[in-house]
């Protein structure tokens, strides 16, 4: 499998303190993955730092034919590369319906005037209705988001992001707070999504990692514990006592 994003040797240091300590390993360009790691581990950073959001002391991270960190590309541009990253709690426009809100987050160039006097040409409907179908919306198109479900509210922001066409995806704990039925909604979207992008998950729940059954990464320290199959990281020595030896 061809690397989409390789992370080399990367390090990050707060205040004399390394959250991120020589980090390396590559997602595959269709390809889902885990990150786990106990609190502090460094899995907040690691994705700031794929997006742009804090740069890396030494080493380098690639996307595709892009290095993110050597050529310092702001936020924005990282997003425009093709990064989505989704935060815990979702941010929709409460007040604006599913179809609105994604149609706002359509990839396309506009002009401010455009903005003014926009009218949804047809086939940016036809690509909403395609997004919320994906997600798993398409019979609430017209409901106000904020009469959403907060799973639905979290497939709508998944469904906004898959908007701008990333090729890399980065989710933060998608099932935290969610029902069961919507959990496993959660799970099959992923793996759907995965299908034409790379996705990486970062997640504390272990019983929704095992569901994934995906490649899962152990950070640690701001390093790679240890790499493989859920089964396989939790038979780890090392990763055991990181869980269970304090
Ligand atoms: P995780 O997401 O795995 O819980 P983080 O990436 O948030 O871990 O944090 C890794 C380490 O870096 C932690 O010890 C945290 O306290 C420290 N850290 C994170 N951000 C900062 C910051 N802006 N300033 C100082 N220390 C930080």
């Amino acid at each position: 499998m061809s690397a989409l994003l390789e992370v080399s040797g990367v390090s990050v240091t707060f205040d004399g303190f390394r959250a991120i300590n020589n980090l390396s390993f590559n997602i595959g360009a269709r390809e889902l993955r885990a990150i786990i790691g106990p609190n502090g581990a460094g899995k907040t950073t690691f994705m700031d730092i794929v997006t742009g959001k804090t740069r890396p002391d030494q080493g380098s991270v690639t996307f595709g034919d892009r290095s993110i960190s050597l050529l310092k590309l702001s936020e924005a541009r990282i997003a425009q590369a093709g990064i989505g990253r989704k935060f815990q709690r979702p941010t929709v426009f409460e007040d604006q319906t599913v179809f609105d809100n994604l149609m706002m987050a359509l990839k396309k160039p506009r002009s401010p005037f455009a903005v003014l006097f926009f009218r949804p040409s047809r086939p940016d409907a036809v690509r909403v209705q395609a997004l919320a179908e994906e997600v798993g919306l398409g019979q609430h198109l017209a409901r106000k988001s904020g009469e959403l479900s907060h799973g639905q509210k979290q497939w709508l922001e998944i469904g906004m992001l898959l908007a701008q066409e990333p090729r890399l995806l980065l989710v933060d704990e998608p099932a935290a707070g969610m029902t069961l039925a919507e959990r496993e909604h959660t799970t099959a979207l992923l793996v759907e999504m995965a299908k034409t992008r790379a996705v990486v998950v970062v997640e504390h729940d272990m019983e929704f990692v095992r569901r994934l059954d995906c490649k899962v990464t152990v950070l640690h320290e701001g390093a790679v514990l240890a790499e493989g199959s859920l089964d396989h990281v939790t038979r780890n020595p090392a990763v055991i006592e990181v869980y269970l030896g304090r």
